[in-house]
C-alpha cells in the first residue's frame, strides 16, 4: 500500500486528538478499581509517540514509523498499560516491514502483536485487560480478510464493532490482571479502561484509513 506511511501518522495523530478527548473518562475508568491514572498515562505515550515520529525523515520506512511511536510510547508513558501498549505498537510496525502490507499481512502483523501483549502480561481474553478488545478485533479482521473482495476500510470497520463488543464485555468480568485484580469480586462492575483506550486508537486508524483510502473524485467531475 503506497500510504501506508501516511495512515500510520494520521492514525497516530488521531489518536492522540481521540485520547486527549476521552482522557477524564479513561482515568475515571481507571479510579474505580484502580490508580486513576490510564488517561495520563495514555496521553505521555501517544503525545510521545507523535513527538517520536515528527523527527523521522523520508527515507524510514513505514513498519519502523510505528515501531518508532512504540518504543517512544512505552518509553514515555510508563505503568503495566505503557509498556503493553507501546509493545503493541512496535510489534505491528516490526511485523508490517515482513510485508506483503496488504490485508493479510496487516493481519498477521496484528495477531503477532496481541500474541506479544499477551506473553509479556501473561494475559488471555476474560482476564479484563486491553486484550479483550484487541484479540476479538484481530479475530474479525481475519475473519473479514478471509471473504472475496472485502476491502480495508470495511474489514477494518467489521474489526471495530468486534474490539467495542468485546471492551463492552468487560463490565462484568472480574480483573486478573494488573492492579484492578488486587479487588478481586470488587472489580467486576465497570469498563476495563484498557480495553476502552485500545478501541479508541483502533477507532483512530480506521479514521485515518477512511481518509487516505478514501476514493479520489474524479477530475472532470
Ligand atoms: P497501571 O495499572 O500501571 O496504573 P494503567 O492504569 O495505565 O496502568 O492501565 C491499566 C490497564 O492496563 C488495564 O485496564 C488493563 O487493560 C491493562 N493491563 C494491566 N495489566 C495487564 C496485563 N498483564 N496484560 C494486559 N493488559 C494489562
Ligand atoms: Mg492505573
Amino acid at each position: 500500500m503506497e500510504q501506508a506511511r501516511e495512515v500510520i501518522e494520521l492514525s497516530l495523530q488521531k489518536a492522540q486528538q481521540i485520547i486527549e478527548t476521552h482522557a477524564q473518562e479513561l482515568g475515571a475508568l481507571d479510579a474505580a478499581a484502580g490508580d486513576g491514572d490510564h488517561g495520563t498515562t495514555m496521553l505521555r505515550g501517544v503525545r510521545a509517540a507523535n513527538r517520536a515520529i515528527a523527527e523521522l525523515d523520508d527515507s524510514v520506512s513505514p513498519g519502523m514509523v510505528l515501531a518508532a511511536a512504540g518504543s517512544a510510547f512505552s518509553d514515555a508513558a510508563g505503568g503495566a498499560s505503557g509498556a503493553l501498549f507501546g509493545l503493541f505498537l512496535l510489534t505491528s510496525g516490526q511485523r508490517l516491514d515482513a510485508g506483503p502490507f496488504d490485508l493479510a499481512g496487516i493481519h498477521t502483523a496484528l495477531q503477532a502483536a496481541a500474541a506479544s501483549v499477551s506473553r509479556t502480561g501473561k494475559a488471555q481474553v476474560g482476564d479484563k485487560t486491553m486484550l479483550d478488545a484487541l484479540v476479538p478485533f484481530v479475530t474479525a479482521f481475519g475473519q473479514a480478510v478471509g471473504q472475496d473482495g472485502v476491502e480495508l476500510v470495511a474489514a477494518w470497520s467489521a474489526a471495530l464493532r468486534a474490539a467495542e463488543e468485546g471492551a463492552a464485555g468487560t463490565a462484568g468480568m472480574v480483573a486478573r490482571k494488573g492492579r484492578a485484580a488486587r479487588l478481586g469480586e470488587r472489580s467486576r462492575d465497570g469498563l476495563d479502561p484498557g480495553a476502552v483506550s485500545m478501541c479508541y486508537v483502533l477507532q483512530a486508524v480506521g479514521e485515518a484509513l477512511t481518509e487516505v483510502c478514501r476514493p479520489q473524485p474524479k477530475a472532470n467531475g
